[in-house]
């Protein structure tokens, strides 16, 4: 069974994660969100992807929820010392991976090639595709006026209020190479419990992906990232406040309502009307939890396959 998966970063890493413990890793393609992605020091730093790479290989930083483990921060002391740019943590490891991206992106390798490589490289076997190579940069419009994604997430904590999210570049840039194949040849496709506004909307704005979604013979379901009416962490409750949306499963079944077919939601929340929903304990704190949250959506996806 071919299964995609749309992600961002740590949320929708650990659905990932749990879809390579009940399927074999070659079935598995994740679609990145790269909106994230941005340019610092001179590096090109594409922290979904990194998140990606560093949770399936299992050297992710557990407790600190980004990063890798076994870090040092001799770059960043230094960086300090010098009067250079704090704002954005870089380990000693992580900027290796930076040096080296940027330095690929210059010669004229493609981001998708990349990380192709870089996959491999983490002895990962699943495939990861950025959602494109052009630049499309999340932007958020808020009451401290325009701010890029990083600026808003990291520097200002998600702090300004936000009436509305952009993604700029996103009309003219085209999907990977081999984004719309593994929507349309799969035979199911998860949305994972990302931020729907921050992580899976830039993936949506890049033209011809929504319309893949909606068109692929493969059942699409989604995984909530609601349990008990509340967000589990990030920004998300606080954001759909701000864009007047209700913080309910409905919410979500209504933003992707014209491509998914089905929702995971936790065990006691509400349905939201008219879609078919499967029930589990969606939070995901280890590795049998991430297991079957990724085994639900499955199970969910061949029901509706099968009616
Ligand atoms: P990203 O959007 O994938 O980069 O991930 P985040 O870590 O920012 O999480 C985004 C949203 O996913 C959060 O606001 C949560 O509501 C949701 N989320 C995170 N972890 C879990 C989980 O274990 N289960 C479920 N159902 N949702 C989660």
């Amino acid at each position: 069974m071919k299964v995609t998966v749309l992600t961002g970063g740590v949320g929708g890493a650990k659905l990932v994660l749990g879809l390579l413990r009940v399927l074999p890793a070659a079935d598995v393609t994740a679609i990145v969100n790269t909106g994230d992605d941005f340019r610092h020091l001179g590096l090109h730093v594409s922290p979904d992807i990194d998140t990606l790479l560093y949770t399936l290989s299992g050297k992710a930083n557990r407790a600190q929820g980004w990063g890798r483990e076994d870090e040092s921060w001799s770059f960043l002391e230094t960086l300090r010392d010098l009067g250079g740019p704090d704002w954005f943590q870089l380990g000693d490891r992580d900027v290796a991976l930076h040096v080296l991206r940027t330095a690929r992106l210059a010669a004229g390798e493609g981001l998708d090639a990349i990380t192709a490589d870089l996959t491999v490289r983490f002895g990962i076997g699943a495939a990861i595709l950025p959602m494109a190579n052009a630049r499309v940069a999340t932007q958020l419009e808020t009451d401290e006026g325009l701010l890029d994604f990083q600026h808003y997430f990291v520097a200002r904590r998600c702090v300004p209020r936000v009436s509305r999210i952009l993604f700029d570049g996103a009309e003219a840039a085209l999907p990977a190479p081999g984004v719309l194949e593994a929507i349309a040849r799969a035979d199911a496709v998860v949305v994972a419990p990302s931020n729907p506004f921050l992580s899976i909307d830039p993936l949506l704005a890049v033209p011809g992906i929504r319309s893949a979604l909606a068109e692929t013979k493969a059942p699409v379901v989604a995984v909530s990232p609601i349990i008990g009416g509340k967000a589990v962490k990030g920004p998300t409750a606080k954001l759909m406040d701000e864009l007047g949306i209700r913080l309910a499963n409905a919410s979500i079944a209504a933003h992707y309502a014209d491509f998914i077919d089905g929702l995971v939601i936790d065990q006691g929340d509400d349905a939201p009307d008219g879609m078919a929903v499967a029930r589990t304990a969606t939070l995901m704190r280890d590795d049998e939890d991430k297991a079957r949250v990724a085994q639900a959506a499955l199970d969910l996806a061949a029901s509706i396959a099968g009616r």
